[in-house]
């Protein structure tokens, strides 16, 4: 697998609050998102990536073939990147994200499972 969507370094890890995909905030950085960064653009924006992950998040499932796994269906990332996900993912993403993914047809489910 793509040792490139692992987290290096998980004291600086965060989750995205799209697809609870784990990087480092520099990973987010330098590559985006692998899943959402046509609507994110986390890539080579600081703020996007303080405003569209978090570092408050809980549980971690290591995903290595998403198209064959129930975890991946339980979590709704079965068509993601291999990758380390997050169960539980604090934090809401801007409104103005949110319009745009709305207007490219994506619905916005909150990670956020620890509160309802
Ligand atoms: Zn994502």
């Amino acid at each position: 697998m793509s040792m490139e969507s692992i987290p290096k370094d998980l004291r600086t890890a965060r989750a995205c609050l799209v697809c609870s995909l784990i990087k480092t905030f520099d990973q987010f950085e330098f590559d985006g998102c692998d899943n959402c960064d046509e609507f994110l653009r986390m890539k080579n924006n600081r703020d996007n990536v303080y405003d569209c992950t978090s570092s408050n998040f809980d549980g971690m499932i290591a995903l290595m073939s998403p198209e064959d796994s129930w975890v991946a269906k339980w979590q709704r990332v079965s068509r993601f990147t291999k990758g380390i996900y997050a169960i539980s993912v604090a934090g809401r993403l801007p409104q103005n994200i949110i319009r745009e993914m709305k207007s490219r047809g994506i619905v916005y489910k909150p990670r956020d499972t620890s509160q309802r």
